[in-house]
C-alpha cells in the first residue's frame, strides 16, 4: 500500500484524534484523543503503521522517515525545554508499541531512552535523586538490553538479585553493560539517537514475535497491519512516596459494576504494575495517600467515560503528586459485565438501545449460558483469590506453559498454575481450562489476558505458596497440591477446590428456559435480547430431529425448524428395519418393510410438528449412504471368518449382511451414493418418507393443530433429479389429500450443498420453493477438504502456519463459499421472486457467519437449539451494523486478510 505524496509517518499527539487508530494504532489514537480534549497526556508523537509495514515488507524504515522524527523530536524538546542526551538535564522518552487492536504486553516497549554514563549524572543532579538515576539507567540498559538486543533476561535479574543494595546502583550499571558488552559483542549504545532509532526498529520488529502472531491467530487479528510506534517525554512514578503508577477502570470490569475499580502502586514506574509482579495495592488506598490525585484521577475517569461513552481503562502515572494519562481504550470486560454495562448505560441513557445491542457479542451470550459450580455442595475451599475471568472450570494442575500445552494435546482437561503469568506463558493459557496464580490483582498479565479470551481466572490467590520446580502448590493449611491433581476454578467467586465439583445451570440459561425475569444480570440479557429481536431481518429456526429438541428450540426463540433430520429416525432398534429394506431382493419384500417403518415415521413427525405447531418444519428426505445403516465392514468380515475356521456355519444373516455391504460399499461415501441418489434409486423410500409427513399432517390437523411441514430434498446437483422428486412427492401428497379429505400439500425446496447446484440454481429455482444452504457439505467441496479429515489432520498446522486465519467449518468462509451462496440467492430469486432462503448447516449458529447471511439477503438461518439464543442476538447486531463497521464484523471470518 504505496503513500499518497505528502502523506506524513509521524503525527504529533496534537494532531490525532481517536478515530485514527487504523495509522496511529489504538494506544497512539487514544493518547492523541487525550490529549485533544484537554487530559493531562506527556507530549509526544507517534510514527504510523504505515512506517511499520514498509519496514515489515522492506526490511528498512522508509527513508523519509528518520527526518520526521528528527523534526518532532526537536519541536518536543522545544517545548519540554530539555533536550535528549542534554548531560545536565536530559530529556527522557519512552518508546512504545501500539498497534490498531489492543495486544496486551504482547510486544515491546522501552523506557529511560536517552540515558547514558554522563546524562545519569545530570539527571541524578537535576531531580536531586541519584538512587532514582541510576535505577533508570539500569533498568534502561536491562529493558533495552532484553529486548533490543534480545539477551535472555535472567542474566540481568540474577545480576540484580546478586546486587541488592541501592548504593551498588552504579556498579550493578556497570555489570548490566559488561552482561550486554557480553552477550553481543558491542557496548551498550551511549548515543541516544543512537538508542531511539533501534528502539523504534526493536518495536517495529516486535510485531513478528513469537508471542505477538499466537495472539494474533488466538485473537483472529490479521498479520498484515503492524504496529505504531509512539514516542513519549518520560515522567516518573518512582521519584518517592508521592510518586506512583497504576492502572483504573471506569467501572468494575468483572462484575460490571459502578464505580472505578483498579490498582496502584507507590513509588514505581512502568510496567511494574502491569507485569503483576508486584502486589499492588487497590485503588481505594490511594484515595488514603493522596486524596488529591485520587480525586483528580476520579474526574478523570467520568470525563473519559462520558467522552468514550463506554467502559475505560487507563493507566496512569503521579510524579511528585502531578497526574499524568498515559494510556485509554475501550476496557476488555467479562461477558457478564459487557451485558450488565450495556444495559446500564442505556439505561442511563448514555447511549441507545441499538448501541447497547452492538456492544454485547454471541459469543459473550454463549459463555453465559455455561453451568456454574453448585456452591451448596463445595465445602470448603482450598484458597481464595480474585474472580478475574468467569467460568467454572475442572483440569488437573500443571505448572508450566509446556505441560498444559503437552497434556491438552494428549486430550487431557488441565489448569494452569503459576506465581504469575508472563506473555511466555500464552501457548499454557491458551491450552488451559482456566488460569490460577497467586499474585496480582484484576489487572494482572493472566488476568486481562484470560479475560480477552474468555478463560476462566482466579489470580492473587495469595495463600497459595506455588512451588512450579517442584510442580506443586501448598494451601495455608499446609494442603499440597501435587501436578496432576484434579481442582476446580470457580471464575465466578474466586475460589479454589480440590476435586471436581458438580455443576448447575446459569441462571441466563434458566431465563432462555422459563422466560422468568430477575434483576441484575437476567434483566440485562432480557432487555438486549428483546431489542436484538425487534431490528433483526433474519428469522432464526433450529435444527432439530427430536420433539424435545424442538420444544426446547421454540422455548429459546426459535419461530420454526429449517432442518429436521429423518435418518435418525432410523438407528437404534430400528435399525433391522431399514436393514430389511437395504437387504429386500425385489420391490415387494422392499415395499413390506418400508410399510413398517411408515407409522413409525408418521409418529415422530406428528410429535415434532405437535411441538412446532404453527410454525414451519422442514423435513428433509433420507441423506446419508446406505452403508451408514449397516454393521462395519470389517467387524462383519472377521466375525465370518472367525466363524469358519472354527468350522462352523456363520450366521445367514451375517452371510447376507456382509454381501449387502460389500454391496454397497463406496470409496468417497460422501461422494456417493447419497442424498437425493439414493431417493432416486431405491424405489419406494421417498414416497413411504412422504406419506409419513403428509399423514402426519393430516393427523394433526384432524386433532386441531395448525401443522406447517415442508419437504426438503438433499444433494440435488441437476433440475432433472429435483424434478423427478417433485413429481413423486407431489403425487403422494395428492393421494394422502383424497383419501383423508384435507389438503395436506406443501412446499418442496431442495437443499445447496453442492458447488454445481449453487451455480446453476436459477434453474433448480423452477421446482423449488425454498433453497436452504447446507454449508458444511457446501464447504467441503467448494474446498476439497473433508471435515473430519482436516480437523483430525492438517487444518491445525495449517492454521499454525497462518495459511488460514480459522476454520472454515466454523465461519463461513466468504470468498469462496460465500460467493456461491450469493450467486445461488440472486439467480433463484431471479426465477422464483419469493424463493425462500436459508441456511441450515452448523454455521447458522456462528456469530461471524450470521453476519454474512445477513448481508446475503437470506430469509434465515437455523442452528442448534442452543445456539438459537446467539443466532438471534447476531441477526439483531448484524441488523445494526453499519455499512462501514462491515469489515470489522467480518474480520473473524475465514480466509485471507
Ligand atoms: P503495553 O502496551 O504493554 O501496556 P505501554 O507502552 O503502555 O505498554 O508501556 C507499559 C508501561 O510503561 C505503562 O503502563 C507505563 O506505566 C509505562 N510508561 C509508558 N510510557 C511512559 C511514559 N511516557 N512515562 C512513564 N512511564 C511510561
Ligand atoms: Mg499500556
Ligand atoms: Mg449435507
Amino acid at each position: 500500500m504505496p503513500t499518497r505524496a505528502g502523506t506524513p509517518y509521524v503525527y504529533d499527539f496534537a494532531d490525532g484524534d481517536r478515530t485514527m487508530a487504523d495509522l496511529l494504532g489504538g494506544k497512539g489514537a487514544g493518547l492523541a484523543e487525550m490529549t485533544r480534549i484537554g487530559l493531562p497526556v506527556p507530549p509526544g508523537f507517534t510514527i504510523t503503521t504505515h512506517a511499520c509495514r514498509e519496514f515489515l515488507a522492506t526490511g528498512a524504515a522508509p527513508p523519509a522517515l528518520a527526518a520526521e522524527v528528527v523534526a518532532h523530536l526537536s519541536a518536543l524538546e522545544q517545548r519540554m525545554g530539555r533536550r535528549l542526551g542534554d548531560p545536565h538535564d536530559p530529556l527522557l522518552l519512552a518508546v512504545r508499541s501500539g498497534a490498531r487492536h489492543s495486544m496486551p504486553g504482547m510486544m515491546e516497549t522501552i523506557l529511560d531512552i536517552g540515558l547514558n554514563d554522563t546524562s545519569v549524572q545530570g539527571l541524578a543532579k537535576s531531580t536531586g535523586r541519584e538512587h532514582f538515576a541510576w535505577d533508570s539507567y539500569r533498568r534502561l540498559i536491562e529493558m533495552f538490553g532484553t529486548t533490543v538486543l534480545g539477551i535472555d533476561g535472567a542474566r540481568f535479574t540474577a545480576a540484580h538479585a546478586a546486587r541488592p543494595d541501592l548504593a551498588d546502583l552504579p556498579l550493578l550499571v556497570r555489570e548490566f553493560q559488561s552482561i550486554v558488552r557480553d552477550a553481543t559483542g558491542v557496548d551498550f549504545p551511549q548515543d541516544p539517537a543512537v538508542q531511539l532509532d533501534m528502539a523504534v526498529r526493536a518495536v517495529f520488529a516486535s510485531w513478528n514475535g513469537d508471542r505477538a502472531r499466537l495472539y494474533r491467530r488466538r485473537e483472529r487479528i490479521c498479520d498484515s497491519l503492524g504496529t505504531a510506534v509512539n514516542i513519549q517525554a518520560m515522567v516518573f512514578g518512582n521519584l518517592g512516596p508521592d510518586s506512583g503508577t497504576g492502572v483504573a477502570f471506569t467501572r468494575d470490569p468483572a462484575t460490571g459494576l459502578p464505580g472505578i475499580y483498579g490498582d496502584y502502586l507507590p513509588d514505581a514506574q512502568g510496567e511494574d504494575v502491569v507485569s503483576g509482579a508486584h502486589n499492588a495495592v487497590p485503588l481505594s488506598e490511594l484515595e488514603r495517600l493522596d486524596p488529591l490525585a485520587y480525586t483528580r484521577l476520579r474526574d478523570l475517569l467520568r470525563i473519559l467515560e462520558d467522552h468514550y461513552r463506554d467502559l475505560c481503562d487507563v493507566e496512569f502515572t503521579i510524579e511528585r503528586g502531578r497526574l499524568w494519562m498515559l494510556q485509554t481504550r475501550i476496557g476488555k470486560r467479562t461477558a457478564q459485565a459487557a451485558f450488565l454495562i450495556a444495559a446500564q448505560l442505556a439505561d442511563e441513557g448514555l447511549i441507545s438501545w441499538d448501541e447497547a445491542v452492538l456492544r454485547v457479542s454471541g459469543q459473550q451470550l454463549a459463555q453465559l449460558l455455561f453451568p456454574r459450580f453448585d456452591s451448596e455442595a463445595a465445602g470448603t475451599a482450598l484458597a481464595r483469590g480474585v474472580p478475574a475471568s468467569p467460568g467454572a472450570a475442572v483440569g488437573a494442575a500443571v505448572f508450566d506453559s509446556a505441560e498444559a500445552v503437552r497434556r491438552a494435546a494428549a486430550g487431557q482437561t488441565v489448569v494452569l498454575v503459576r506465581r504469575e503469568t508472563t506473555p511466555d506463558d500464552l501457548p499454557g493459557m491458551i491450552a488451559a481450562r482456566a488460569v490460577l496464580t497467586s499474585r496480582g490483582g484484576k489487572t494482572s498479565h493472566a488476568a486481562v489476558v484470560a479475560r480477552g479470551m474468555g478463560r476462566t481466572c482466579v489470580c492473587g490467590a495469595e495463600e497459595l505458596t506455588v512451588d512450579a520446580a517442584a510442580r506443586r502448590f501448598t494451601t495455608a493449611t499446609g494442603d499440597v497440591i501435587n501436578e496432576g491433581t484434579v481442582i476446580s476454578v470457580d471464575g465466578f467467586t474466586g475460589t479454589v477446590h480440590r476435586g471436581s465439583l458438580p455443576l448447575v445451570q446459569s441462571t441466563v440459561m434458566d431465563y432462555f428456559e422459563t422466560g422468568q425475569r430477575a434483576p441484575g444480570l437476567v434483566d440485562a440479557v432480557a432487555k438486549i435480547m428483546e431489542h436484538g429481536d425487534r431490528v433483526r431481518r433474519l428469522g432464526v429456526r433450529a435444527n432439530a430431529d427430536t420433539p424435545q429438541d424442538a420444544a426446547r428450540a421454540r422455548r429459546f426463540g426459535a419461530s420454526g425448524i429449517g432442518l429436521c433430520r429423518t435418518e435418525h429416525m432410523f438407528l437404534g432398534e430400528r435399525r433391522p428395519l431399514i436393514e430389511a429394506v437395504i437387504l429386500a431382493r425385489d420391490d415387494d419384500e422392499r415395499a413390506r418393510a418400508l410399510n413398517l417403518l411408515l407409522p413409525l415415521q408418521r409418529a415422530d413427525f406428528i410429535a415434532i410438528l405437535a411441538a412446532m405447531d404453527g410454525l414451519p418444519v422442514i423435513i428433509r428426505l433420507i441423506d446419508p449412504p446406505l452403508h451408514e445403516f449397516l454393521p462395519d465392514r470389517t467387524e462383519l468380515a472377521v466375525r465370518v471368518a472367525r466363524t469358519e475356521a472354527a468350522g462352523r456355519t456363520p450366521d445367514p444373516h451375517d452371510l447376507e449382511l456382509l454381501a449387502a455391504v460389500e454391496r454397497t460399499h463406496e470409496q468417497n461415501p460422501m461422494l456417493g451414493l447419497r442424498g437425493v441418489r439414493l431417493g432416486l434409486l431405491v424405489p419406494g423410500l421417498v414416497a413411504m418418507q412422504v406419506r409419513a409427513v403428509a399423514e402426519a399432517v393430516a393427523e394433526r390437523r384432524r386433532a386441531g393443530g395448525n401443522p406447517q411441514a415442508e419437504i426438503m430434498v438433499p444433494l440435488t446437483v441437476t433440475s432433472g433429479e429435483l424434478l423427478a422428486v417433485r413429481a413423486e412427492t407431489e403425487q403422494i401428497l395428492r393421494e394422502v389429500s383424497e383419501a383423508t379429505g384435507t389438503d395436506v400439500r406443501c412446499p418442496i425446496g431442495t437443499m445447496i450443498e453442492l458447488p454445481r447446484a449453487a451455480l446453476t440454481a436459477g434453474a433448480l429455482a423452477r421446482f423449488a420453493d425454498f433453497f436452504s444452504f447446507g454449508t458444511n457439505d457446501l464447504t467441503q467441496t467448494t474446498w476439497g477438504l473433508s471435515r473430519d479429515d482436516a480437523e483430525a489432520s492438517f487444518l491445525p498446522a495449517y492454521l499454525d502456519r497462518g495459511l488460514l486465519t480459522g476454520s472454515p467449518f466454523e465461519s463461513l468462509d466468504p470468498d469462496g463459499v460465500g460467493r456461491l451462496v450469493r450467486i445461488a440467492v440472486d439467480e433463484g430469486r431471479a426465477t422464483r421472486p419469493r424463493l425462500t432462503t436459508g441456511v441450515c448447516g452448523e454455521h447458522g449458529g456462528d456469530p461471524a457467519s450470521v453476519h454474512f447471511f445477513h448481508q446475503a439477503g437470506l430469509d434465515y438461518v437455523s442452528c442448534s437449539p442452543y445456539r438459537v439464543p446467539v443466532a438471534r442476538l447476531e441477526a439483531g447486531r448484524a441488523a445494526l451494523t453499519t455499512v462501514s463497521s462491515k469489515g470489522a464484523e467480518l474480520s473473524g471470518a475465514v480466509g485471507d486478510c
